[in-house]
């Protein structure tokens, strides 16, 4: 038994446990896996745990895939209909800004959550670059992480400069598969750097945080921790694919909604305007924040036009 840490789409690498330590094989995958779930274009991404078998000539031949905990997906910029697993088996997302430079959105940290529910994963929320935050910020950032908190997502604040920041950090990653998504320039490099040893990336200059598709690598990478666990290294991504979403399925995936959907009128409801809303007069008695329901009526329109 072992497990994908790489992938090229033709060769995956299992990582497997042996009395000399941790192994790893190439493997290939037969012919016949590829057949089971045509919405997807890999039946098979790093993460997997799978059951392989050792060929004379060295190499592996995988013979079984055992099911998935959970897995994030990686959508195709051209075609709506092809799916590509990212990973599978993680244990937490964290979604990466930092207070300044660049500045934190949080429609984005709201995008993110949603994808998180979608897919049953376990989702943090990192704001990082503390130490650039001047009074008004840290009160902002204190507000944010209050109502994130509330919602069951914790927050961490963290700074490369803030050795506890990083300890704490350490200690949520420690024996975890973990991905981190940001956009560029938020310090998520620096961050796992900092981490683990065994992480060695390039650091950005500051100056190009707006540059956009430089990587064009596709397949995504499962870095071994020092510490144990993994982080899901996924180039070039900035933001997790959402996919097969109906609009009145997504307060779904608004923790804040949950209850408040079942007092709709119409059980079909996108709580955008409907008459007889739960969730429209629970907004109004101010149990739903203010900027939550706006990234709620953001997503929905992004879901209406597809
Ligand atoms: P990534 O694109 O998200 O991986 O970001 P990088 O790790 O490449 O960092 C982008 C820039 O932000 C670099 O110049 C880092 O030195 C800087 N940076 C990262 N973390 C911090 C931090 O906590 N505080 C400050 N002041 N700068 C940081
Ligand atoms: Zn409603």
């Amino acid at each position: 038994e072992g497990r994908i840490v790489e992938s090229t789409g033709r060769w995956y690498k299992v990582a497997y446990d042996e009395d000399t330590g941790m192994q790893t094989i190439n493997c290939r995958l037969p012919g016949r896996f590829r057949l089971k779930d045509h919405a997807l274009t890999n039946p098979i991404a790093v993460g997997d745990y799978v059951e392989f078998e050792i060929n004379d000539d060295g190499s592996g031949s995988i013979e079984e895939i055992k099911d998935r905990e959970n897995y994030l997906i990686r959508q195709s910029t051209h075609h709506q209909e092809d799916h590509q697993i990212l990973a599978a088996n993680i244990d937490r997302a964290y979604a990466v800004q930092s207070v300044k430079m660049p500045r934190m959105k949080q429609g984005f940290f709201d995008r993110f959550l949603v994808t998180c529910e979608a897919y049953q994963i376990p989702a943090s929320i990192i704001i990082n670059k503390m130490d650039l935050a001047d009074e008004n910020a840290r009160a902002y950032v204190d507000s944010i992480a209050e109502l994130y908190d509330s919602l069951g997502y914790p927050v961490l604040k963290t700074s490369i400069k803030d050795g506890k920041s990083l300890d704490r950090l350490q200690e949520d990653l420690r024996n975890n598969t973990s991905v981190f998504i940001g956009p560029s320039g938020v310090g998520k490099s620096s961050l796992l750097n900092s981490i683990d040893s065994n992480i060695d990336r390039k650091v950005g200059d500051i100056s190009t945080f707006n540059e956009k598709g430089k990587h064009t690598t596709t397949f995504a990478k499962l870095l071994p921790l020092k510490i144990g666990g993994y982080i899901v290294d996924t180039p070039g991504i900035k933001e997790f694919g959402l996919v097969n979403i109906e609009p009145w399925e997504l307060s779904l995936f608004f923790p804040e909604m949950l209850e408040a959907r079942h007092n709709c009128k119409f059980n079909n409801c996108t709580h955008a305007h409907e008459p007889g809303c739960g969730v429209i007069e629970s907004f109004k008695e101010g149990h739903i924040d203010a900027d939550r329901y706006d990234s709620y009526l953001n997503i929905l329109d992004s879901l209406q036009e597809d």
